[in-house]
């Protein structure tokens, strides 16, 4: 089936220099400069750490909103607006840092900073509030998904950080199912037969409510074509294959 619309993004976590963010973001606008068609059926986001959105967002952010344009994202912020909240950065200060998307819930925040399920409602609201796209990360740690609970698991993340919201407010949400043990070095990618329940229990309840299904976890150049031949799958979330802008250039390619 051709999907209308691709999502494929990347977030850097706690990587990259101002002056390699800059070089970065250089290399994917030029590339878009060259070839217009680059984007033209992909909805593209880079997130980069909080010290670089406005950087990344002067020099991709002029696609901003365009269909098949970039969005800059933050990877976190804090659902209060202002205050005191030491270390903290709010969604009006990502927006007026040039974001248009926030990552919530992440399992790496989920673990080592830990995010709960109530925080990341909180957050969701917040972001909303803000007209920001709220990029809601679910996915089940290993012994969930042996014990056979996986779908019951990310339901449950996804209805609680979504509860009470309304369905023009649901449309605005992307939810990115990232098994937690198909993230990072020490991951492996998630197989399609290993996706299929879990992204048709997501697509029965959020398939035509949400903004797009993304998957994230260990993806590369040579599993996405795979990944994105799986019909319930909108879109891709993608860490370090896509660190260097020549590689996340080839995967919007
Ligand atoms: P990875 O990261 O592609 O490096 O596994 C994915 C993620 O954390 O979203």
């Amino acid at each position: 089936m051709q999907k209308s619309k691709l999502w494929i993004g990347t977030s850097w976590k706690m990587n990259k220099t101002l002056a390699e963010a800059r070089e970065y973001a250089d290399t994917v606008a030029a590339a878009v400069e060259d070839d217009a068609g680059l984007t033209r059926s992909v909805e593209a986001f880079v997130i980069p750490s909080h010290t670089a959105i406005a950087t990344v967002a002067e020099r991709l952010g002029r696609w901003a909103n365009t269909v098949g344009g970039f969005r800059v994202g933050a990877q976190n912020a804090h659902w209060q607006d202002s205050g005191a909240w030491t270390g903290e950065v709010s969604m009006p200060q990502i927006k007026d840092a040039g974001a248009t998307m926030v990552e919530i819930g992440h399992s790496e925040r989920r673990t080592h900073f830990h995010e709960t399920v109530e925080t990341t409602r909180f957050k969701v609201e917040s972001a909303l509030r803000h007209g920001l796209v709220p990029l809601l990360c679910i996915g089940e740690p290993a012994e969930t998904r042996d014990r056979g609970h996986t779908c019951s698991y990310i339901l449950a993340q996804a209805r609680g950080a979504l509860a009470g919201l309304q369905r023009q407010e649901l449309a605005q949400v992307l939810i990115a199912y990232e098994p937690r043990w198909a993230i990072g070095a020490l991951g492996r990618p998630a197989r399609g037969e290993e996706l299929a329940g879990p992204f048709a229990a997501l697509r029965s309840e959020y398939g035509g409510v949400v903004a797009g299904l993304l998957y994230g976890g260990s993806v590369t150049l040579d599993n996405m074509p795979d990944l994105l031949a799986l019909e319930d799958v909108d879109g891709l979330f993608v860490g370090r294959a896509a660190w260097h802008a020549e590689d996340f250039v080839e995967l919007l390619r």
